[in-house]
């Protein structure tokens, strides 16, 4: 085998972000896709933020020679991969091309749906915020090489005098990620097609070979989790993909990175496949035992020892005396010292590009952060040794001790919580006492919290943050609002109501901004999906609530209205997902923390003659460990958290919860543990999947299975909402059967809403009657 030996640069991430700092990519694809420009005028867009990353890297240490990965995706990596060997859904096979290849809109077409079919699923990126997109695979899908996207990408960095490092999404990963297509036969499983994707795999490795790349990267997250195989079969798995992508002839040098948390046992395996270099995740695993490093002699190690995906600045000390340690560790299993490299746990996309862009936060608390670009600086110093007891150049951590981060009457009142303050009274009673209060019929109909979010209602919200519009003008404009939506949930004789939520750009944000503890930046924007981004806000410190946050909203929204109106609070687990959360506690404390928060606004919502709370969860299943193992610790201190906030309301108050996946029958005992009153959940898209799992008589309190996909512009019928009704009463007691949509309708349009909203509440009529 005659191999290119060009080392491994000394300091080089697992990823960067792709976004462009100023959202660029977004633009340019939503620019595209509403027609205002074309084809031509979008590729230049998407090639000139090309150039300014590559141009970027060098200028911040990772120079040409240094081979950065290229993170370039138009949409997202699994697709790219997918694509590459041609994993096309036969429901989507006409975005294939006369020659067998993809273009541009036959990605997005995968990725966003055609007039005909749905697009391809979007799911959770392992344990973080970016949604990755499902490929679809059955028995007959016809395998091939059906991109080269990657190998022009490299092409296309040499012409920027900087040969990039492809970067592709392994076959394991790729495999363990995809599902079985529609119609595919029982039993068939998408790694049935290992061997035929690895082919593909190495006929790519040799056209990147021929095109001059030294080293490819290959991404094996799925190694950092449980998966539905054994870690015996995936040892095996790994030896049939990279062992023997490993073994043809024709391939640039490998770089197998295992980014998510350790892989402990299967690094043998690993280091025994042939690959040139392996990564690994140190923030969350352990570092290696020297057993663990048999076979280390012919790898380059890459050590992720700056964690991807905080905001926090690395303690670069500590992450140096790890580096020696693991150094020894190599040196003791009969490797090279010098040929450990460093990297980032994770790929550098999940946190924004940079900290420059920002001007208001506050100076003690930007001195403790690093966005991509300041970790870049620190791998960069880490390699060059610039670290030493006392003398540090560069950045370095900085203790966190600024105002804020302690707040002693936060951290006395978390401390003195009794168990009785998690408990609430029997269901039972609450129940009567509830029935009593309420008054409310056999399958109540209710929706899950906001309403349409009108271009009038963005607006005034916009012109209020610009400050063109006062105080007094938009407290109006959200009333009005407010009432037009209880006028409209009236009329349509809808039994529990809500304000609507006009004053929320983002069911986090919205707290985070009225809590003490949280910080908010200007650009800090990271991928959610494709041209979606959001802008998580910072939570550095002790949270509390230092006043009454929505109580004002909902108290008027009860004054113009009989029917109780349910307060809306989102849930400390939601609020911790979607924020950077400080690191220098257990993240169950700070949870504890939002909890009390949260419970004074309860306490407040009530006495304030609000009869029913709904607090959201739907990123409990989002943050659920990848490690079983795991999963208990995480379960305990995330149910405890939202009995933090709801166990202090009385009996005859009830609490409401509402979550949006299918796949919760791993949570389903966490669900139960919350003790809500009433659980809302979507149902509708995974075509009442939940009603399967729910034996009768296994969830005990109320549940309301959504009936109604938000997610889609379809007005459901009737009889079609009043079938599902039928199906659910016969495993619910109608007393504890509730009638709801999927999900909250901030993105649907009035029509749309009115029309299914009508005919819910239709169904549910028919259906009480049959009683
Ligand atoms: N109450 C929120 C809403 O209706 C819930 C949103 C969510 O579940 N993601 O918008
Ligand atoms: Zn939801």
């Amino acid at each position: 085998m005659t191999l290119d030996h060009t080392p491994l640069p000394a300091a080089t991430p697992v990823g960067y972000p792709r976004i462009g700092p100023d959202r660029e990519l977004k633009r340019a694809e939503e620019a595209y896709w509403a027609g205002r420009i074309d084809r031509t005028e979008f590729a230049r867009r998407t090639r000139e933020l090309r150039r300014a990353t590559r141009a970027r890297l060098a200028a911040l240490g990772l120079d040409a020679a240094a081979a950065a990965p290229e993170s370039f995706s138009l949409y997202d990596q699994v697709l790219d991969a997918a694509l590459t060997v041609g994993i096309i859904p036969d429901r989507l096979a006409p975005v294939v091309g006369a020659d067998g290849t993809i273009d541009d809109d036959g990605l997005f077409a995968l990725a966003r749906g055609t007039a005909e079919q749905q697009p391809l699923e979007m799911t959770k990126w392992f344990d973080t915020n970016y949604h990755y997109l499902v490929p679809e695979i059955g028995p007959g899908t016809d395998l091939h090489l059906a991109s080269t996207r990657v190998v022009d990408l490299f092409t296309e960095s040499l012409e920027d005098g900087a040969g990039t490092r492809p970067v592709l999404v392994g076959p394991l990963t790729l495999l363990l990620l995809a599902k079985p297509q529609d119609g595919a036969p029982a039993g068939f499983d998408p790694l049935d097609r290992l061997d035929e994707v690895v082919e593909i795999y190495a006929e790519l490795l040799a056209a990147l070979r021929a095109a001059g790349t030294p080293w490819v990267q290959l991404d094996e997250p799925a190694l950092a989790a449980d998966q539905r195989v054994d870690a015996a079969e995936l040892a095996e798995l790994l030896q049939r993909s990279t062992g023997r992508l490993a073994a043809h002839p024709d391939r640039p040098q490998l770089l197998v990175t295992t980014p998510y948390g350790g892989i402990g046992d299967l690094l043998p395996a690993l280091l025994a496949t042939g690959a040139e270099a392996v990564h690994l995740d140190l923030t969350r695993g352990e570092l290696p035992t020297t057993a663990q490093l048999a076979g280390v002699d012919t790898v380059q190690l890459v050590a992720g020892l700056v964690e991807g995906r905080s905001v926090w600045r690395t303690d670069l000390p500590t992450a140096a005396a790890r580096l020696a340690e693991l150094r020894a560790r190599v040196t003791a299993a009969g490797g090279e010292a010098d040929a450990v490299v460093v990297s980032t746990s994770v790929s550098l996309q999940h946190v924004p590009h940079t900290l420059e862009a920002e001007t208001s936060l506050p100076a003690e608390l930007r001195a403790t952060l690093a966005f991509a670009d300041e970790k870049l600086t620190e791998l960069v110093t880490l390699a060059t040794g610039g670290v030493e007891e006392g003398s540090v150049d560069g950045p370095r951590s900085v203790p966190r001790t600024f105002e804020g981060v302690r707040v002693d009457a936060v951290r006395e009142r978390a401390a003195a919580v009794a168990p009785a303050d998690t408990e609430r009274a029997a269901y039972a009673e609450r129940a009567e006492e509830q029935r009593r209060a309420l008054g409310l019929p056999d399958l109540p109909t209710t929706t899950i919290g906001s309403f349409p979010q009108v271009a009038e209602v963005r607006a005034a919200r916009a012109a209020h943050r610009r400050g063109t519009l006062d105080a007094a003008g938009y407290e109006q404009a959200m009333k009005d609002e407010i009432a037009r939506v209880i006028t409209l949930q009236e009329e349509l004789g809808l039994d529990v109501l809500v304000h609507g939520e006009p004053e929320r750009n983002d069911m986090v944000q919205y707290f985070a901004e009225h809590f003490e503890g949280f910080a908010t930046t200007e650009h800090g924007w990271v991928q959610s999906y494709g041209s979606r981004c959001t802008r998580p806000s910072i939570l550095f410190g002790d949270v509390h609530r230092p006043a009454p946050i929505t109580v004002d909203w909902s108290t008027y929204a009860q004054s113009l209205t009989p029917h109780p109106v349910k307060g809306m609070l989102t849930g400390p687990v939601t609020i911790l997902a979607w924020s950077f959360v400080r690191d220098d506690q257990p993240l169950g404390d700070t949870a504890a923390q939002v909890g009390l928060a949260l419970r004074d606004e309860v306490t407040d919502l009530e006495a304030a003659g609000i009869r029913i709370v709904q607090v959201d969860e739907p990123a409990l299943r989002e943050l659920l460990p990848l490690r079983e193992a795991e999963q208990a610790d995480y379960l305990d201190w995330s149910v405890r958290s939202f009995r933090l906030a709801t166990s202090g309301a009385a009996a005859a108050t009830q609490i409401h919860t509402h979550l949006c996946y299918s796949e919760f029958n791993v949570v389903l005992g966490a669900i139960d543990a919350l003790d809500a009153d009433v659980t809302s959940i979507e149902s509708a898209r995974s075509r009442g999947e939940i009603l399967e799992a729910l034996e009768p008589g296994a969830f005990l309190r109320g549940i309301g299975p959504g009936v109604w996909d938000i997610h889609s512009p379809r007005v459901p019928g009737p009889t079609e909402i009043a079938e599902q009704l039928r199906r659910a009463r016969a495993v619910v007691d109608p007393g504890r059967l509730w009638v709801n949509p999927d999900c909250g309708l901030k993105t649907r349009g009035y029509v749309e809403t009115e029309a299914s909203l009508r005919h819910l509440v239709q169904a549910a009529r028919e259906v009480r009657a049959e009683a």
